[in-house]
């Protein structure tokens, strides 16, 4: 039963799995609702808290690096999605990769086993403005939520659209082509395409010409530049995938002792090494096209791919004027915003806006 002075977490994310647990460890009950899986957004596919839609890669580990040290601050103030990243992590060379269905489950279990925190796997559509919730429904934050926030900051919602990489069978891989080698010679964990010109400009060709997902007629195509869809970076210029995604530095192909002339790279998914990530290869190809594209990828000829890429709208609030430092809204004090909603990107910083967002709220309950 919920206790009159618990608090509400909407939304069982990365932001509201870690505000749950960092109220719970502050002695503060919590109701935390998760609308799956009853309801799934579009990008949403397990049942499980803490689901990685799209990479399952944390980002650079090393304390020299802003999202490293931003990790490095979360594990120091008893992170929950630290704790699970490093009991669940995978090799991906200098980066903190995980198993996602594992990472997942390591969460949802320690919040199911968490005395203060009682989890209700139901859809919010209204908010109660005078009981402290925090609001951590994500970038897909259900529609009849999304209205209200809407009437809340009086503003229209402000979106950005994302992109999903497709993930590929290691056993499907043509192994006589791909090599095992991370940049710079730090370890071997990634799977490594080598291109000669003539593959990549053919394959440069056959993406800039690919049919793509339209969008519908009234929305703006507004990407988010750290995460662009390959086919709108390969637009910008011939070379442009050979000195992003595709750069082949760092790298020589055993087979040739030279660097190739770009190279695609595969970063493990899962801890058996059965599954690998596309890096870089966020789409909105149509299906068809993406397979009939990806197999002109050296190494991918007989790819069968586990999963196809894809293109969602996100959504976001325009916080630096609606909240306070503490991440409540100005005009609206018991009702606090975390993870991407609030205009943060990605998923340590909105599991970091969630952090901050458990602790402030847990003080304000007390
Ligand atoms: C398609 C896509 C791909 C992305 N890829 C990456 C990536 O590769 N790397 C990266 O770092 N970041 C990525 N992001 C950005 C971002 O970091 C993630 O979306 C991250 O999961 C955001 O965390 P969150 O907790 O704010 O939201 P989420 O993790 O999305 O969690 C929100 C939760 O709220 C639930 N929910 C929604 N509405 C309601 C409601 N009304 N009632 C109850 N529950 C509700 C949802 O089911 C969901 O479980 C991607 C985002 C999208 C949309």
């Amino acid at each position: 039963m919920e206790q009159p002075d618990s608090i509400r977490i909407i939304g069982g994310g990365l932001a509201g799995v870690e505000a749950a647990w960092q109220a719970a460890r502050r002695g503060v009950g919590v109701r935390l609702y998760e609308m799956k899986p009853r309801r799934f957004s579009p990008a949403h596919q397990s049942p499980l808290l803490g689901e990685l839609v799209c990479s399952n890669s944390l980002r650079a580990d090393s304390v020299e690096n802003a999202v490293g040290l931003l990790k490095e601050e979360m594990r120091r103030l008893n992170s929950l999605l630290m704790a699970a990243a490093q009991a669940t992590r995978v090799p991906a060379g200098k980066a903190l990769a995980v198993d996602r269905e594992a990472f997942a489950a390591y969460l949802t279990n320690a919040l199911e086993k968490e005395p203060l925190v009682e989890i209700v796997r139901e859809e919010v559509t209204e908010l109660d403005p005078d009981r402290t919730t925090v609001i951590a429904t994500g970038p897909l934050t259900s529609d009849a939520l999304a209205g209200q926030l809407g009437r809340i900051t009086g503003q229209e919602h402000l979106h950005f659209y994302d992109a999903i990489a497709p993930i590929v069978y290691a056993e499907s891989l043509d192994l006589s082509k791909v090599f095992r080698a991370s940049r710079y010679g730090a370890g071997d964990d990634y799977l490594n395409c080598p291109f000669t010109e003539e593959e990549y400009t053919a394959f440069y060709q056959a993406l800039t010409a690919a049919e793509q997902v339209p969008l519908r007629s009234f929305e703006e195509p507004r990407y988010f530049e750290g995460c662009l869809p390959i086919e709108v970076m390969a637009a910008r210029g011939y070379l442009t995938l050979a000195y992003g995604p595709l750069k082949p530095v760092g790298l020589a192909d055993p087979r040739t002792g030279r660097q190739p002339f770009a190279v695609a790279q595969l970063r493990q998914e899962n801890r058996e090494g059965t599954l690998y990530n596309l890096v870089g290869f966020q789409t909105k190809l149509k299906y068809g096209e993406q397979e009939r594209v990806f197999r002109l990828i050296p190494g991918l000829e007989q790819a069968r791919f586990a999963r196809l890429g894809s293109i969602h709208r996100n959504t976001f609030i325009r916080s630096p004027g609606l909240l306070s430092p503490h991440l409540n809204f100005l005009k609206l004090p018991p009702l606090f915003l975390a993870g991407q909603i609030s205009g943060v990107e990605g998923y340590v910083e909105s599991g970091a806006m969630g952090l901050l967002a458990g602790i402030n709220a847990a003080a304000q309950a007390l």
